[in-house]
């Protein structure tokens, strides 16, 4: 089963018990179509292990959930949005673009840090003015600021 998930993407959970969650995928199992998704917001199940070697020890482990590949869609590091994959070429070669903006769906982790961070500024102030641009911050005057905060 060929997923359009790759390890290293954040995603978006649509359906499931951790419906509207963000997560990063951790490990996929092409075989059996299932992703393993790990996030702050996700948690981990517990799972009794019981020692084998003797280096082992037995005792309760957290395991990350591992839901169906169809119940996340990867998040836009574009445009921040959960999207359907589509693909296109690109010099010759396949690859993932967004469904919504058309972006390439990249897997580099520097990427996927800036993506995660740019959908939890919009998850979390959905309702409030979404980004203080740092540019702006940068060119206000320094002189007049300080004087009014004080
Ligand atoms: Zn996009």
């Amino acid at each position: 089963m060929k997923l359009s998930i790759k390890k290293g993407d954040f995603v978006k959970v649509i359906a499931g018990a951790d419906k509207g969650k963000t997560a990063q995928i951790v490990a996929v199992n092409a075989d059996n179509g299932r992703v393993i998704i790990e996030g702050k917001e996700i948690g981990q199940l517990k799972k009794a292990k019981k020692a084998r070697k003797s280096t082992d020890v037995s005792g309760l482990v957290n395991i990350n959930k591992s839901v169906d590949a169809s119940n996340v869609m990867p998040i836009c590091g574009e445009c921040g949005k959960a999207t359907r994959v589509k693909h296109a070429l690109v010099d010759g070669k396949k690859v993932r673009v967004c469904g919504k903006c058309g972006a390439v769906l990249e897997t580099k982790k520097k990427e996927e840090k800036k993506a995660k961070a740019t959908v939890r500024k919009r998850t979390k102030k959905a309702a409030a003015p979404v980004e203080a641009p740092v540019e702006a911050v940068a060119e206000a005057p320094v002189s007049g600021d300080a004087t009014v905060s004080e």
